[in-house]
């Protein structure tokens, strides 16, 4: 489903991706672990060209993103991607927030854009807030519309940044619950996490980053039970 193929990326003389390459198979789901500063964010943005590439290859399905030729609207609409921060735009009501990229870049029918979006507010139970403004919502639920919304399109892949990482602690749950249900269902996530517990029990693989490279990869018995590099072994040390 995605190929990354000796990806770099350098921010003027700073380079924070080194060699990055790896396979994600369709409906696997990959959390990508690592310290702070070690290229988690810019890998994902690469992967939907919020960041332009330095260097490298990165294929999702037929596409190359990376080849000058790439349509980043179509591409931004088969990869759905999911912020620490919400991002709903406060003067829409949570139906219209999800509603909103479907009618003007799918093109719906209003009737089929509010079924699909009811439905998809039915699968983050979010039924009954379907006319409230997001500053009427916890931050929990701002953030399961915001998945809600990013699913509106139909996306193939579904990245997530840390979404959980600006959430009061009762909140996490929720969200965490919304995304695994999703896993279960077979939907292709890259998922950025500092959630040991939801990358132990959801993850196919997960990769640790650090200082710009796959550090280690595996399941997450290999990674954490199984640990072979010290750097891993630091990082685990500290979170878990
Ligand atoms: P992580 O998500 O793992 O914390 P990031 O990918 O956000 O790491 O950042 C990795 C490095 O890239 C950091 O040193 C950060 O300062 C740098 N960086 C990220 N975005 C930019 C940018 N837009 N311009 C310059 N440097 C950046
Ligand atoms: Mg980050």
């Amino acid at each position: 489903m995605i190929i990354v193929e000796n990806l770099r990326k350098q921010f003027g003389a700073n380079e924070v991706l080194k060699d990055i390459s790896t396979t994600i198979r369709e409906q696997e789901v990959v959390c990508v672990i690592g310290p702070s500063g070690s290229g988690k964010s810019t890998f994902l943005r690469c992967l939907n060209l919020l960041e332009e590439v330095t260097s490298g290859k990165v294929m999702i399905g037929e596409v190359e993103v990376t080849s000058p030729k790439t349509n980043i609207d179509e591409l931004r609409t088969n990869v759905g991607m999911v912020f620490q921060q919400f991002n709903l735009f406060p003067h829409l009501t949570v139906l219209e927030n999800i509603m909103l990229a479907p009618k003007h870049i799918r093109k719906l029918s209003k009737a089929e854009n509010e079924k699909k979006a009811m439905e998809l507010l039915g699968k983050v139970g979010l039924s009954q807030k379907k006319d409230a403004y997001p500053d009427q919502l916890s931050g929990g639920q701002q953030q399961r519309v915001a998945i809600a919304r990013a699913l509106a399109m139909n996306p193939s892949v579904m990245l997530f940044d840390e979404p959980t990482s600006a959430l009061d602690p009762e909140m996490v749950g929720e969200v965490l619950q919304v995304m695994k249900n999703l896993a279960h269902e077979g939907i292709t996530m890259i998922v950025v996490t500092h959630e040991m517990g939801f990358a132990r029990e959801v993850a196919d693989r997960v990769i640790f980053m650090d200082g710009g490279y796959i550090v280690e990869e595996g399941t997450p018995e290999e990674l954490f039970q199984n640990t072979r590099h010290e750097r891993t072994k630091a990082f685990l040390g500290k979170v878990l």
